[in-house]
């Protein structure tokens, strides 16, 4: 049997308490990667209590302190950049180059972060009295849980742990059961930039381990990244009970192509969004809005384009298209693949598991293109999270905006076109949280907000200064050195009622 890897609890790596464990395969090759901890009741709490603990002290280490430690990291990470890719690979499946992506992203955004560590400004304001100032501080709501979905298992933790961490939250992190490796990895790196014991707390398990970390009482805030389903419980939970919660749920993005566009382009950005980390993004194109004019040469192109993709291991550096995650995820991908027929809709291309070449040891599916669908369909509706889209057709660009805009999600869309007043229309209509003009849905750079409208979340953003917003709240400070009692709005206008008297 493997080593059992260990949960992280107060600066210590400890067994679980609750004597389970679970087995994560590799999905390109079924693989034993190792045995985790399946955290229980009192894991959790034992988790909470140190990032409980560690709260007071860590909240007043002087933000540059705490950024430093994140900056450290981020040069660990740097140097280590290749041997976490390939853990990136080897735990859920995306090809090496784009696991580089991952690492690289989760580098940036700890470097940005730690930059954080001096800014962090707020507001001065005058006061409308004399002798008198107004300004605001941010202040760490507590402990923060941070749950993780496997898709990017370094980039999404940092999302969430840099931003925590920097403005003196401590957390307990929770990542998820299909990548627990790169959970460790970073933990292990964080450990040795110096964070101090109890400010981040590892916590490996299933759903459960994160269903008891929200209901933990001295949980002040839940930051989740996930399906909606889950999503919305968790939110549910967090209102009952009063706990803020920042939610990134998923997505069932689109790119336009209008008669104008450069189709070549056009393909190059739809084959990129759409089969991409074997379509498992939040941000993957899964509908395909097309002119009627270009429909058929695109939807041609698109299909040899995807029937050309190389699958297999992630690690092979000739593999374009990795496995998907896990079995269920198999198995859901060709139920959609009934539905689709089922509604009407035909395959153009792919439409069943890929196997031969060693591929049937691993979960591979073929990449598939739907054609003859319309935009009510479930195919064309529901979050599917594999290497399948929906071309559709449309009239012009208003009936492309509304089928856009049709769907419960509102993360990313895409247009290509050469018309700048329809590209700028465009991006005003467009109704979700992230567009791009002339490039597929793929692409967010970690300086600006990340996030989705309606079914994607709840307003907050990852990424950027946003990011601060989820992990602080305001303190509004008055301070009067008049020496005298001031009443705002009374003494301000009592003057003015007796000018006027
Ligand atoms: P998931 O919802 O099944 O699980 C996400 C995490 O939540 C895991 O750690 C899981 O163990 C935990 N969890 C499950 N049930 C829970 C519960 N009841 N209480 C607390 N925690 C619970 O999602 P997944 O399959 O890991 O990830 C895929 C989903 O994530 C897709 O829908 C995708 O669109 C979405 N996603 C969104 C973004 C974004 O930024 N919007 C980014 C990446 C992925």
């Amino acid at each position: 049997m493997p080593q059992l890897q260990l949960n992280y609890i107060n600066g210590r790596w400890t067994e679980p308490r609750s004597g389970q464990s679970f087995e994560r395969e590799n999905p390109a090759t079924g693989e034993c990667l190792g045995r985790f901890p399946d955290s229980g009741r009192e894991d959790v709490a034992a988790a909470v209590e140190a990032a409980a603990s560690a709260f007071e002290s860590w909240r007043f280490t002087p933000a540059p302190r705490r950024a430093e430690i994140l900056f450290g990291a981020a040069e660990l990470m740097r140097e280590r950049k290749e041997e976490l890719a390939r853990g990136v690979t080897v735990e859920m499946g995306k090809v090496l180059a784009e696991a580089r992506g991952d690492v690289q992203e989760a580098i940036d955004m700890t470097y940005f972060l730690a930059g954080e560590g001096r800014r962090q400004s707020g507001l001065t304001a005058p006061s409308e009295l004399p002798d008198k100032l107004c300004l605001t501080l941010r202040q760490p709501h507590g402990v923060v849980a941070a749950i993780t979905p496997w898709n990017f298992p370094m980039a999404i933790p940092c999302w969430k742990l840099m931003p925590a961490l920097v403005l003196g939250n401590t957390v307990v992190f929770k990542p998820s059961p299909y990548s627990p490796l790169s959970a460790a990895n970073l933990v292990h790196i964080l450990e040795e930039a110096g964070l101090p014991p109890g400010v981040l707390n590892l916590l490996f398990g299933g759903d459960q381990a994160g269903a008891r970390l929200v209901e933990e009482p001295r949980v002040a805030m839940v930051s989740f990244t996930g399906s909606l389903e889950v999503g919305r419980e968790i939110a549910a939970y967090c209102a009952r009970y009063g706990k803020r919660v920042h939610l990134e749920l998923g997505g069932k993005n689109a790119i336009i192509v209008l008669d104008d566009a450069n189709i070549d382009l056009a393909i190059e950005g739809s084959v990129w969004s759409a089969f991409g980390t074997t379509g498992q993004r939040c941000t993957a194109a899964s509908r395909m809005i097309v002119q009627d004019r270009v429909a058929p040469a695109f939807t041609e192109k698109l299909v040899a384009r995807a029937e050309a993709l190389v699958l297999g291991d992630g690690l092979d550096p000739a593999t374009d298209v990795g496995p998907v995650v896990n079995r269920q995820q198999l198995e859901k991908i060709e139920r959609y693949m009934e539905i689709g027929r089922d509604e009407g809709a035909s395959i153009a291309c792919g439409g069943a598991r890929a196997t031969g070449d060693g591929l049937d040891r691993g979960y591979f599916f073929e990449p598939t293109v739907f054609v003859d669908a319309r935009p009510s369909m479930r195919v064309a509706q529901e979050e599917i999270f594999g290497p399948v889209t929906t071309v559709l057709t449309c009239s012009d660009l208003e009936a492309a905006i509304e089928i856009n805009n049709g769907v419960q999600y509102g993360l990313v869309s895409a247009i290509f076109t050469s018309d700048m007043s329809k590209a700028l229309r465009a991006m005003e209509r467009l109704s979700t949280g992230i567009v791009y003009l002339n490039a597929g849905t793929i692409g967010a750079e970690v300086q600006l907000p990340f996030g989705g409208t309606r079914g994607t979340g709840n307003g907050h953003r990852e990424a950027g200064q946003a990011a601060l917003d989820s992990y602080s709240e305001w303190k509004s400070v008055y301070i009067d050195y008049s020496g005298r009692l001031q009443k705002a709005q009374i003494d301000r206008h009592a003057g003015d009622e007796a000018r006027s008297g």
